[in-house]
């Protein structure tokens, strides 16, 4: 057995068809039951180990085989940063058809667990029983959990006290099939520095029966509870926030602090969920963008303008964009209260906003990006090509579209030497990687 795949199973090769084996690892000896078979691969069940890779581990999660949260407990952190990195090479090679590519090690933690700052918790009900806790794989049933190792205690306080108390008072739990019940998710964010939580109750309907003995349970349970957020979501949908957000109880917003900047976060703004990691992936973008003070910049997909806030400290002008237009009002609110003023922050589609900057003449000495999963529109990549900027950094959570953007880009005559894998994600299969393409002439 040689690979995984990018969603962690192991690829055992049977007379050269590919079955995909949940838990298996590369080098093992092992017993498969072949459960389906596809056209061009298969998938199995891993039924004995014979010999066992010396990267295998006890998983430490109690629930680790139901829960489809982490898909790598199994394998040693060395082992999961030593895939992670050939992940990233295999698909640079494959999707970019970059061969010359230096894919560095992967920066790892020093203590991969308990290390999300935010976690946001399905709640549904088992034979009457509130429940809470992730999806099993590819499924909607919820694994309920006492604890998550890799988030922060005080989240699973929280999510246990609220399930208790939902119990208590008979506060129904969701049900997605038949669209029914009141407490959808319980979401969770926890800043690093101060340690000041926000609760965020997200409910099918504006109504939430027993709202004030709910508001003083988790205030006197959880003392550094600064925050308590309803969060309505009336529609049948996977997405778990609803358009309206009322604050329940104390502060609207938390904040944290990176690098010595003080950053204010909404309930639905983006805010990186490992705040060791995002100083080491921040720290690397900003070696990258290898500014000196005299650059115009933009920073696209800028959330509540964290990275254009360390940018501005070394450039002459920062340009954010972002589509979510309360995480701009955080932008321009951290902008502000750390005394930053060469920054402009705009709302919009970067795939909108971006042709139409070019339109108006900004010309960037270096583009930062950090788009989500799916990575940047055709139109984006072609407005930040023809803005011919002497650099491009790029921040990506999803390494195959990072590839395929790249090409793009090198089609367009930009070079790129090296690719440095972030480990943002510990104990799952999930890996950021950043790079800097450099205009070639
Ligand atoms: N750079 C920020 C945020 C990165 S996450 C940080 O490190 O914190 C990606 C961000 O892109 C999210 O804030 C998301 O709301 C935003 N986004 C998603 N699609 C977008 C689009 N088409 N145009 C602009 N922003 C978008």
């Amino acid at each position: 057995m040689a690979d995984l795949t990018h969603d962690g199973a192991g690829v055992v090769k049977i007379d050269g068809f590919p079955v995909f084996v949940k838990q298996a690892l590369p080098g093992e000896t092992i017993d498969v039951k072949v459960v389906k078979i596809k056209k061009q691969y298969g998938f199995g069940k891993l039924i004995k180990i014979h010999v066992a890779s010396p990267e295998r581990i006890e998983p430490p999660c109690p629930i680790y085989n139901r829960c489809g949260g982490c898909s790598l407990q199994h394998l040693s952190y060395e082992g999961q940063l030593h895939e992670k990195q050939k992940q990233v090479m295999n698909v640079m090679e494959r999707i970019g058809g970059f061969t010359h590519l230096t894919v560095h090690p992967v920066k790892g933690m020093t203590d991969p667990w308990r290390y999300r700052n935010k976690s946001q918790v399905p709640v549904g009900e088992e034979q009457g029983r509130i429940i809470a806790g992730f999806y099993a794989e590819r499924s909607h049933s919820i694994v309920d959990m006492e604890a998550c190792l890799i988030q922060h205690e005080d989240q699973d306080r929280i999510v246990n006290l609220v399930k208790e108390l939902a119990n208590q008072h008979g506060i129904r739990g969701y049900d997605d099939q038949k669209h029914k019940g009141v407490l959808r998710h319980v979401v969770i964010r926890r800043s690093r520095i101060s340690g000041d939580v926000m609760v965020v109750l997200v409910t099918k309907e504006q109504a939430l029966p027993h709202k004030e003995q709910l508001i003083q349970a988790i205030t006197g349970e959880v003392p550094n509870v600064t925050s308590i957020m309803q969060n309505i979501n009336p529609k049948r949908t996977n997405v778990i926030f609803g358009d309206k957000t009322v604050c329940l109880w104390g502060e609207e917003t938390i904040k944290d602090r990176i690098k010595g900047i003080e950053f204010v976060i909404s309930a639905k703004s983006f805010y990186q969920v490992n705040p060791v990691q995002t100083e080491v992936l921040y720290e690397q973008a900003l070696n990258y963008a290898a500014l000196t003070g005299s650059e115009k910049v933009i920073d696209a997909y800028c959330g509540i303008g964290t990275i254009s806030l360390f940018l501005a400290q070394k450039a002459r002008h920062v340009y954010g964009v972002e589509s979510v237009a309360p995480a701009i009002d955080d932008a321009k609110r951290n902008a502000k209260a750390n005394h930053i003023d060469n920054v402009t922050f705009a709302v919009g589609e970067a795939e909108t906003l971006m042709p139409w900057w070019y339109s108006q003449g900004l010309d960037p000495d270096v583009i930062v990006v950090d788009p989500p999963r799916k990575g940047c529109e055709t139109a984006m990549l072609d407005a930040m090509a023809a803005m011919k900027p002497e650099r491009i950094v790029y921040v990506s959570c999803n390494p195959a579209t990072l590839a395929r953007d790249m090409k793009y880009l090198s089609e367009k005559g930009y070079t790129v030497k090296e690719v440095q894998p972030v480990d943002m994600f510990p104990q799952t299969t999930h890996v950021e990687a950043v790079t800097v393409m450099y205009r070639e002439g």
